[in-house]
């Protein structure tokens, strides 16, 4: 480090508390940029600031974000997500069937879409993939993040996660289907004319054994006037079922089959 003339070193700890990055101030006066690093933590040290990690957390920062990925990474994450948030290991995971490529790029984006910062990171394990995002910050836009189950504790909406619902419902209900619904075909059978016939048509399922989850996602279908039946399988009562043909109708044109 000793080749550089002191002059460049304190012209380039001018322009890093200046708020220019390590990786400009490194191009604009032709210094690795290890060096540029390097710099910056002898200078800190000196002055006895303690490093803190930057973040863009929009919680922690209050800079806008874009709320329509959030209100979709919000139906991932109460679906299928978890954050791990302990002494060394703080990440969000969103769990997405190897089956459906799509659905793993769309979770990835709408994490970079709220935090872009953060390194990202993909797992392939038993046939899903774990998108993971690597922050503590995540239980900044996540408070629902808490010990145990989510099935068993409560699970309710701060005020401003409710009003990025209200304005972005679709998305929010995307988020849902994606993690723990799916389209399908189911039938029915009719005597018409004293034939019996089998009838086959398309349904919306969302399947999640938290009632607060399951009562988010029909509260939301309510407000855009989407009809809902209550099913009970095999004793349990954890399936919210969407097949009057107007409803599916809205749902295939905002929601979509997984790919
Ligand atoms: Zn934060």
């Amino acid at each position: 480090m000793g080749q550089h003339n002191p002059s460049i070193r304190d012209e380039a700890l001018a322009l890093l508390r200046g708020g220019s990055t390590n990786r400009a101030v490194a191009e604009l006066l032709n210094v690795p940029r290890g060096t540029i690093g390097w710099w910056l933590h002898e200078d800190r040290k000196r002055r006895g600031i303690q490093y803190v990690q930057p973040t863009d957390c929009p919680i922690c920062t209050g800079r806008d974000f874009d709320r329509s990925a959030y209100a979709y990474l919000l139906g991932l994450y109460l679906g299928d997500g978890h954050i791990i948030s302990k002494q060394k290991q703080h990440h969000l995971s969103i769990f997405c069937g190897e089956v459906h490529p799509g659905l793993v790029d769309e979770a990835e984006w709408a994490i970079l879409q709220v935090m872009p910062t953060p390194r990202t990171g993909r797992r392939h394990r038993n046939g899903c993939v774990e998108v993971k995002s690597f922050t503590k910050h995540w239980t900044c836009l996540f408070p629902q993040h808490g010990p145990g189950r989510k099935h068993d504790r409560l699970i309710a909406l701060e005020p401003w996660q409710q009003d990025i619902v209200d304005a972005h419902p679709w998305d929010f209900i995307r988020g849902l289907i994606h993690s723990d619904g799916c389209r399908n075909m189911n039938w029915t059978t009719r005597t018409v004319g004293g034939v019996k016939k089998r009838y086959e048509y398309p349904r919306y399922w969302f399947t999640n054994v938290s009632d607060d989850i399951r009562r988010l996602y029909t509260d939301t279908l309510d407000k855009l006037g989407i009809e809902w039946t209550h099913c009970t399988r095999a004793g349990k009562e954890y399936n919210i079922s969407v097949a009057r043909r107007a409803s599916v109708a809205l749902m295939d044109a905002h929601v979509g089959p997984k790919y």
